[in-house]
Protein backbone atom coordinates (compact mmCIF):
# COMPACT_ATOMS: atom_id res chain seq x y z
CA UNK A 1 0.00 0.00 0.00
CA UNK A 2 1.86 3.43 -1.04
CA UNK A 3 0.29 5.70 1.63
CA UNK A 4 0.11 9.42 0.91
CA UNK A 5 -2.10 12.77 2.83
CA UNK A 6 -4.95 14.42 1.16
CA UNK A 7 -5.54 17.90 1.47
CA UNK A 8 -8.87 19.94 -0.47
CA UNK A 9 -7.49 23.48 -1.67
CA UNK A 10 -9.57 26.34 -0.53
CA UNK A 11 -8.33 28.95 -2.74
CA UNK A 12 -5.48 29.08 -5.44
CA UNK A 13 -2.85 30.30 -3.26
CA UNK A 14 -3.97 27.63 -0.36
CA UNK A 15 -3.57 24.84 -3.94
CA UNK A 16 -0.25 26.20 -4.57
CA UNK A 17 1.36 26.60 -1.52
CA UNK A 18 0.16 22.86 -0.99
CA UNK A 19 1.12 21.80 -4.40
CA UNK A 20 4.76 22.94 -3.79
CA UNK A 21 6.40 20.08 -2.55
CA UNK A 22 8.32 17.68 -4.43
CA UNK A 23 5.83 14.62 -5.70
CA UNK A 24 2.85 16.27 -4.94
CA UNK A 25 -0.25 15.62 -7.45
CA UNK A 26 -3.12 17.80 -8.19
CA UNK A 27 -6.58 16.04 -8.08
CA UNK A 28 -9.21 17.13 -10.48
CA UNK A 29 -12.06 14.47 -11.27
CA UNK A 30 -9.83 11.49 -10.17
CA UNK A 31 -10.93 9.29 -13.52
CA UNK A 32 -7.46 9.32 -14.63
CA UNK A 33 -4.87 9.90 -11.54
CA UNK A 34 -7.14 7.42 -9.10
CA UNK A 35 -6.88 4.78 -11.38
CA UNK A 36 -3.39 5.63 -12.57
CA UNK A 37 -2.64 5.56 -8.46
CA UNK A 38 -4.57 2.41 -7.94
CA UNK A 39 -2.55 0.67 -10.71
CA UNK A 40 0.92 2.16 -8.37
CA UNK A 41 2.08 3.93 -12.02
CA UNK A 42 1.43 6.98 -10.04
CA UNK A 43 2.28 7.15 -6.20
CA UNK A 44 2.37 10.64 -4.96
CA UNK A 45 2.80 11.41 -1.51
CA UNK A 46 0.07 13.74 -1.20
CA UNK A 47 -2.76 14.57 -3.00
CA UNK A 48 -3.76 18.59 -2.98
CA UNK A 49 -7.95 18.60 -4.27
CA UNK A 50 -8.53 21.23 -6.63
CA UNK A 51 -12.19 20.52 -7.05
CA UNK A 52 -13.27 24.17 -5.30
CA UNK A 53 -11.41 26.12 -7.73
CA UNK A 54 -12.78 28.24 -9.99
CA UNK A 55 -15.64 26.09 -12.39
CA UNK A 56 -16.89 29.16 -13.91
CA UNK A 57 -17.40 29.89 -17.72
CA UNK A 58 -16.79 33.21 -18.43
CA UNK A 59 -18.01 35.39 -21.63
CA UNK A 60 -15.43 38.85 -21.65
CA UNK A 61 -16.41 42.02 -23.44
CA UNK A 62 -13.04 41.73 -25.41
CA UNK A 63 -14.63 38.51 -26.99
CA UNK A 64 -12.44 35.88 -25.20
CA UNK A 65 -14.12 33.25 -22.91
CA UNK A 66 -12.49 32.15 -19.74
CA UNK A 67 -12.86 28.33 -18.69
CA UNK A 68 -12.31 27.77 -15.12
CA UNK A 69 -10.00 24.79 -14.24
CA UNK A 70 -12.43 22.67 -12.29
CA UNK A 71 -15.48 23.14 -14.77
CA UNK A 72 -16.44 19.85 -15.73
CA UNK A 73 -15.71 18.65 -19.46
CA UNK A 74 -20.45 18.51 -19.73
CA UNK A 75 -20.51 21.82 -18.20
CA UNK A 76 -18.09 23.00 -21.29
CA UNK A 77 -19.91 21.08 -23.84
CA UNK A 78 -23.08 22.28 -22.75
CA UNK A 79 -22.65 26.21 -22.56
CA UNK A 80 -24.45 28.05 -24.81
CA UNK A 81 -21.23 30.29 -25.93
CA UNK A 82 -19.19 27.21 -26.23
CA UNK A 83 -21.60 25.46 -28.64
CA UNK A 84 -22.72 28.35 -30.56
CA UNK A 85 -18.68 29.97 -31.25
CA UNK A 86 -16.74 27.15 -30.59
CA UNK A 87 -18.64 24.01 -31.95
CA UNK A 88 -15.99 22.10 -32.49
CA UNK A 89 -15.19 22.12 -28.88
CA UNK A 90 -18.28 21.27 -27.64
CA UNK A 91 -18.28 18.22 -30.42
CA UNK A 92 -14.68 17.23 -29.15
CA UNK A 93 -16.32 17.10 -25.26
CA UNK A 94 -18.87 15.32 -26.24
CA UNK A 95 -17.10 12.63 -28.00
CA UNK A 96 -15.10 11.49 -25.24
CA UNK A 97 -15.35 9.40 -22.64
CA UNK A 98 -18.95 8.72 -21.20
CA UNK A 99 -21.65 10.72 -19.97
CA UNK A 100 -20.76 9.86 -16.05
CA UNK A 101 -16.96 10.32 -16.39
CA UNK A 102 -17.55 13.58 -18.58
CA UNK A 103 -19.49 14.69 -15.54
CA UNK A 104 -16.66 13.92 -13.24
CA UNK A 105 -13.81 14.87 -15.38
CA UNK A 106 -12.28 18.62 -15.15
CA UNK A 107 -10.93 21.16 -17.74
CA UNK A 108 -7.45 20.95 -16.50
CA UNK A 109 -7.48 17.24 -15.95
CA UNK A 110 -8.49 16.71 -19.56
CA UNK A 111 -5.34 18.39 -20.43
CA UNK A 112 -3.02 16.62 -17.80
CA UNK A 113 -4.32 13.00 -18.31
CA UNK A 114 -1.66 10.66 -19.08
CA UNK A 115 -1.54 8.34 -22.11
CA UNK A 116 -3.90 4.84 -22.58
CA UNK A 117 -0.91 2.96 -23.96
CA UNK A 118 -1.60 -0.80 -22.97
CA UNK A 119 2.24 -1.67 -22.02
CA UNK A 120 2.06 1.73 -20.07
CA UNK A 121 -0.28 0.32 -17.38
CA UNK A 122 1.03 -3.19 -17.53
CA UNK A 123 3.79 -2.34 -14.80
CA UNK A 124 4.71 -5.62 -13.85
CA UNK A 125 5.00 -7.34 -17.74
CA UNK A 126 5.89 -4.80 -20.03
CA UNK A 127 8.93 -2.02 -20.52
CA UNK A 128 7.80 1.60 -20.90
CA UNK A 129 9.64 4.45 -21.11
CA UNK A 130 7.48 6.74 -20.27
CA UNK A 131 6.33 5.20 -16.86
CA UNK A 132 10.33 3.85 -16.20
CA UNK A 133 12.60 6.22 -17.98
CA UNK A 134 15.61 4.36 -19.86
CA UNK A 135 13.59 1.02 -19.96
CA UNK A 136 12.71 0.51 -23.12
CA UNK A 137 9.46 0.78 -25.32
CA UNK A 138 7.40 -2.58 -25.80
CA UNK A 139 4.86 -1.11 -28.40
CA UNK A 140 8.09 -0.36 -31.19
CA UNK A 141 8.12 -3.79 -31.93
CA UNK A 142 4.37 -4.53 -30.08
CA UNK A 143 0.94 -4.21 -30.52
CA UNK A 144 1.29 -0.42 -32.13
CA UNK A 145 -2.07 -0.59 -33.98
CA UNK A 146 -3.60 2.15 -32.49
CA UNK A 147 -0.06 4.17 -31.59
CA UNK A 148 1.43 7.41 -33.29
CA UNK A 149 2.13 8.36 -36.77
CA UNK A 150 3.30 11.89 -35.98
CA UNK A 151 5.69 12.99 -33.54
CA UNK A 152 7.32 9.14 -32.42
CA UNK A 153 10.67 8.43 -31.48
CA UNK A 154 13.04 5.75 -31.30
CA UNK A 155 11.66 5.87 -27.02
CA UNK A 156 7.58 6.75 -27.24
CA UNK A 157 5.16 6.25 -29.97
CA UNK A 158 2.30 6.56 -27.85
CA UNK A 159 -0.79 8.71 -28.83
CA UNK A 160 -2.13 11.70 -26.61
CA UNK A 161 -5.36 10.28 -25.65
CA UNK A 162 -7.61 13.84 -25.22
CA UNK A 163 -10.31 14.81 -27.74
CA UNK A 164 -10.79 18.03 -26.07
CA UNK A 165 -7.37 18.90 -26.47
CA UNK A 166 -7.33 18.48 -29.89
CA UNK A 167 -10.25 21.20 -30.70
CA UNK A 168 -7.99 23.53 -28.29
CA UNK A 169 -4.80 23.26 -30.35
CA UNK A 170 -7.06 24.34 -33.17
CA UNK A 171 -8.45 27.04 -31.47
CA UNK A 172 -5.35 28.60 -30.58
CA UNK A 173 -6.19 27.98 -26.45
CA UNK A 174 -3.88 29.67 -23.75
CA UNK A 175 -3.59 27.84 -20.53
CA UNK A 176 -3.05 30.17 -17.49
CA UNK A 177 -0.76 28.60 -15.07
CA UNK A 178 0.41 29.73 -11.70
CA UNK A 179 2.82 28.34 -9.10
CA UNK A 180 4.83 29.81 -5.93
CA UNK A 181 7.02 31.37 -8.56
CA UNK A 182 4.02 33.79 -10.06
CA UNK A 183 1.91 32.92 -13.27
CA UNK A 184 2.33 32.74 -16.53
CA UNK A 185 0.39 31.94 -19.56
CA UNK A 186 1.26 28.72 -22.27
CA UNK A 187 -0.08 28.09 -25.74
CA UNK A 188 -1.89 25.11 -25.59
CA UNK A 189 0.21 24.02 -28.66
CA UNK A 190 3.24 23.92 -26.55
CA UNK A 191 1.63 22.54 -23.28
CA UNK A 192 2.54 19.01 -24.20
CA UNK A 193 5.92 17.97 -25.51
CA UNK A 194 6.67 15.31 -27.99
CA UNK A 195 8.74 12.60 -26.79
CA UNK A 196 12.19 12.52 -28.08
CA UNK A 197 14.67 11.19 -25.43
CA UNK A 198 12.24 12.20 -22.30
CA UNK A 199 8.57 10.74 -22.95
CA UNK A 200 8.55 10.97 -19.29
CA UNK A 201 8.77 14.23 -19.20
CA UNK A 202 4.95 14.85 -20.78
CA UNK A 203 4.22 18.88 -20.66
CA UNK A 204 6.19 21.98 -19.71
CA UNK A 205 4.44 22.18 -16.67
CA UNK A 206 7.41 22.90 -13.84
CA UNK A 207 6.44 20.52 -10.96
CA UNK A 208 3.78 22.83 -8.40
CA UNK A 209 2.48 24.55 -11.56
CA UNK A 210 -1.43 24.88 -11.02
CA UNK A 211 -3.28 25.06 -14.72
CA UNK A 212 -6.28 27.92 -12.99
CA UNK A 213 -8.14 28.47 -16.36
CA UNK A 214 -8.13 27.54 -20.50
CA UNK A 215 -8.40 30.87 -22.80
CA UNK A 216 -10.03 30.76 -25.46
CA UNK A 217 -9.04 33.66 -27.61
CA UNK A 218 -11.93 35.06 -29.98
CA UNK A 219 -12.01 33.28 -33.44
CA UNK A 220 -15.34 34.03 -35.68
CA UNK A 221 -14.28 31.22 -38.16
CA UNK A 222 -14.47 28.89 -35.92
CA UNK A 223 -18.55 29.37 -35.76
CA UNK A 224 -18.38 27.15 -38.70
CA UNK A 225 -16.30 24.19 -37.32
CA UNK A 226 -16.94 20.46 -36.19
CA UNK A 227 -15.03 17.68 -35.01
CA UNK A 228 -14.88 14.10 -35.92
CA UNK A 229 -13.63 11.10 -34.51
CA UNK A 230 -13.35 7.67 -36.02
CA UNK A 231 -13.04 4.46 -33.72
CA UNK A 232 -13.64 1.27 -33.24
CA UNK A 233 -16.85 1.39 -31.61
CA UNK A 234 -19.32 4.08 -31.61
CA UNK A 235 -18.89 5.37 -28.41
CA UNK A 236 -16.55 4.26 -25.14
CA UNK A 237 -13.35 4.38 -27.79
CA UNK A 238 -10.27 6.86 -27.69
CA UNK A 239 -9.49 7.90 -31.13
CA UNK A 240 -7.89 6.21 -33.86
CA UNK A 241 -7.83 9.86 -36.22
CA UNK A 242 -9.40 12.76 -35.50
CA UNK A 243 -10.14 16.22 -37.10
CA UNK A 244 -11.10 19.28 -35.57
CA UNK A 245 -11.85 22.04 -37.77
CA UNK A 246 -12.99 25.60 -39.15
CA UNK A 247 -13.08 26.91 -42.08
CA UNK A 248 -13.26 30.88 -43.49
CA UNK A 249 -14.82 31.18 -47.17
CA UNK A 250 -14.20 34.17 -49.26
CA UNK A 251 -16.04 33.83 -53.18
CA UNK A 252 -15.41 29.91 -53.56
CA UNK A 253 -11.67 30.45 -51.92
CA UNK A 254 -9.99 29.58 -48.92
CA UNK A 255 -9.66 32.67 -46.76
CA UNK A 256 -8.99 30.46 -43.65
CA UNK A 257 -8.70 27.46 -41.65
CA UNK A 258 -7.67 25.57 -38.28
CA UNK A 259 -7.00 21.84 -38.15
CA UNK A 260 -5.66 19.84 -35.88
CA UNK A 261 -5.44 16.16 -35.69
CA UNK A 262 -5.83 13.67 -32.56
CA UNK A 263 -5.45 9.73 -32.28
CA UNK A 264 -2.46 9.93 -34.60
CA UNK A 265 0.59 11.97 -32.73
CA UNK A 266 1.73 12.00 -29.39
CA UNK A 267 0.77 15.26 -28.75
CA UNK A 268 -2.31 17.11 -29.94
CA UNK A 269 -1.65 17.82 -33.58
CA UNK A 270 -2.20 21.45 -35.12
CA UNK A 271 -1.53 21.11 -39.00
CA UNK A 272 -0.31 24.06 -39.78
CA UNK A 273 1.14 22.39 -42.73
CA UNK A 274 -2.43 21.49 -44.30
CA UNK A 275 -3.28 25.38 -43.16
CA UNK A 276 -0.39 26.81 -45.00
CA UNK A 277 -1.37 24.66 -48.13
CA UNK A 278 -4.99 25.40 -48.18
CA UNK A 279 -5.16 29.34 -47.07
CA UNK A 280 -6.12 31.01 -50.64
CA UNK A 281 -6.67 27.85 -52.89
CA UNK A 282 -10.11 27.10 -53.97
CA UNK A 283 -12.80 25.08 -51.84
CA UNK A 284 -11.79 21.82 -54.18
CA UNK A 285 -11.60 18.05 -53.23
CA UNK A 286 -8.30 18.09 -54.97
CA UNK A 287 -6.69 21.14 -52.64
CA UNK A 288 -7.66 19.32 -49.60
CA UNK A 289 -6.41 16.54 -50.62
CA UNK A 290 -3.08 18.24 -51.15
CA UNK A 291 -3.88 19.71 -47.77
CA UNK A 292 -3.44 16.39 -45.75
CA UNK A 293 -0.90 14.92 -48.22
CA UNK A 294 1.42 18.10 -47.15
CA UNK A 295 0.41 17.24 -43.57
CA UNK A 296 1.04 13.69 -43.56
CA UNK A 297 3.89 13.97 -45.72
CA UNK A 298 5.86 13.16 -42.80
CA UNK A 299 4.03 9.78 -40.86
CA UNK A 300 6.48 7.53 -39.71
CA UNK A 301 3.72 4.52 -39.84
CA UNK A 302 4.57 1.43 -37.33
CA UNK A 303 4.07 -2.03 -38.18
CA UNK A 304 0.24 -2.30 -37.60
CA UNK A 305 -0.79 1.55 -38.09
CA UNK A 306 -0.18 2.21 -41.27
CA UNK A 307 -3.61 2.77 -42.50
CA UNK A 308 -3.98 5.61 -40.14
CA UNK A 309 -1.99 7.35 -42.77
CA UNK A 310 -4.66 6.89 -45.64
CA UNK A 311 -7.86 7.41 -42.13
CA UNK A 312 -6.29 10.21 -41.46
CA UNK A 313 -6.32 11.51 -45.21
CA UNK A 314 -10.01 10.82 -45.80
CA UNK A 315 -11.06 11.96 -42.34
CA UNK A 316 -9.82 15.13 -42.57
CA UNK A 317 -10.83 15.78 -46.85
CA UNK A 318 -14.49 14.75 -45.77
CA UNK A 319 -13.99 16.94 -42.92
CA UNK A 320 -12.81 20.31 -44.85
CA UNK A 321 -15.77 18.73 -47.28
CA UNK A 322 -18.09 18.89 -44.97
CA UNK A 323 -17.12 22.43 -44.06
CA UNK A 324 -17.36 23.99 -47.45
CA UNK A 325 -20.34 22.14 -48.44
CA UNK A 326 -18.63 20.35 -51.33
CA UNK A 327 -20.94 17.39 -51.85
CA UNK A 328 -20.54 13.81 -53.09
CA UNK A 329 -21.19 14.46 -56.09
CA UNK A 330 -17.93 15.94 -57.06
CA UNK A 331 -15.31 13.34 -56.96
CA UNK A 332 -14.83 11.20 -53.70
CA UNK A 333 -11.78 10.89 -51.53
C1 LIG B 1 -13.02 4.55 -19.37
C2 LIG B 1 -12.51 5.89 -19.80
C3 LIG B 1 -12.69 6.30 -21.13
C4 LIG B 1 -12.22 7.55 -21.54
N1 LIG B 1 -12.39 7.94 -22.84
C5 LIG B 1 -11.92 9.15 -23.24
C6 LIG B 1 -12.05 9.59 -24.58
O1 LIG B 1 -12.62 8.89 -25.43
N2 LIG B 1 -11.56 10.80 -24.91
C7 LIG B 1 -10.94 11.60 -23.99
O2 LIG B 1 -10.53 12.71 -24.35
N3 LIG B 1 -10.78 11.21 -22.72
C8 LIG B 1 -11.24 10.01 -22.34
N4 LIG B 1 -11.08 9.61 -21.05
C9 LIG B 1 -10.22 10.38 -20.18
C10 LIG B 1 -10.93 11.39 -19.38
O3 LIG B 1 -11.31 12.45 -20.25
C11 LIG B 1 -9.92 11.88 -18.37
O4 LIG B 1 -9.78 10.82 -17.43
C12 LIG B 1 -10.35 13.12 -17.68
O5 LIG B 1 -10.50 14.17 -18.59
C13 LIG B 1 -9.37 13.53 -16.61
O6 LIG B 1 -9.95 14.59 -15.87
P1 LIG B 1 -10.01 14.52 -14.29
O7 LIG B 1 -10.51 15.85 -13.82
O8 LIG B 1 -10.74 13.33 -13.79
O9 LIG B 1 -8.44 14.41 -13.99
P2 LIG B 1 -7.70 13.65 -12.81
O10 LIG B 1 -7.77 12.19 -13.02
O11 LIG B 1 -8.13 14.18 -11.48
O12 LIG B 1 -6.21 14.19 -13.08
C14 LIG B 1 -5.55 13.91 -14.31
C15 LIG B 1 -4.21 14.64 -14.26
O13 LIG B 1 -4.44 16.06 -14.26
C16 LIG B 1 -3.72 16.67 -13.19
N5 LIG B 1 -4.48 17.85 -12.78
C17 LIG B 1 -5.81 17.90 -12.43
N6 LIG B 1 -6.16 19.17 -12.18
C18 LIG B 1 -5.06 19.94 -12.40
C19 LIG B 1 -4.80 21.34 -12.32
N7 LIG B 1 -5.74 22.23 -11.98
N8 LIG B 1 -3.55 21.79 -12.62
C20 LIG B 1 -2.57 20.92 -12.98
N9 LIG B 1 -2.77 19.58 -13.07
C21 LIG B 1 -3.99 19.11 -12.78
C22 LIG B 1 -3.64 15.58 -12.14
O14 LIG B 1 -2.60 15.82 -11.20
C23 LIG B 1 -3.41 14.36 -12.99
O15 LIG B 1 -2.04 14.28 -13.34
C24 LIG B 1 -11.56 8.38 -20.61
C25 LIG B 1 -11.40 7.98 -19.27
C26 LIG B 1 -11.86 6.75 -18.87
C27 LIG B 1 -11.67 6.34 -17.44
S1 LIG C 1 4.82 3.83 -26.61
FE1 LIG C 1 5.47 5.14 -24.91
S2 LIG C 1 3.93 4.73 -23.35
FE2 LIG C 1 3.84 3.02 -24.78
S3 LIG C 1 5.32 1.45 -24.06
FE3 LIG C 1 6.42 2.77 -25.44
S4 LIG C 1 7.36 4.26 -24.07
FE4 LIG C 1 5.67 3.37 -22.94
Amino acid sequence: MNLFTYARATSVSDAVRLGANANTRYLGGGTNLIDLMRETIERPSTLVDVRGLSDAIEERGDGRILIGAAARNTSVAENRAIRTRYPMLSRAILAGASGQIRNMATAAGNLMQRTRCIYFYDREGSRCNRREPGQGCDALEGLNRGHAILGGSPACVATHPSDMCVALAALDAIVHVVSVRGERRVALTDLHRLPEDHPEIETVLEPGELITAIELPPLPLARLSTYRKVRDRASYAFALVSVAAALELDRGAVKDVRIALGGVATKPWRARRAEEALRGQPATVDAFRAAADAELASARPLRDNGFKVELARRTLVGVLRQLAGVPMSRGIT
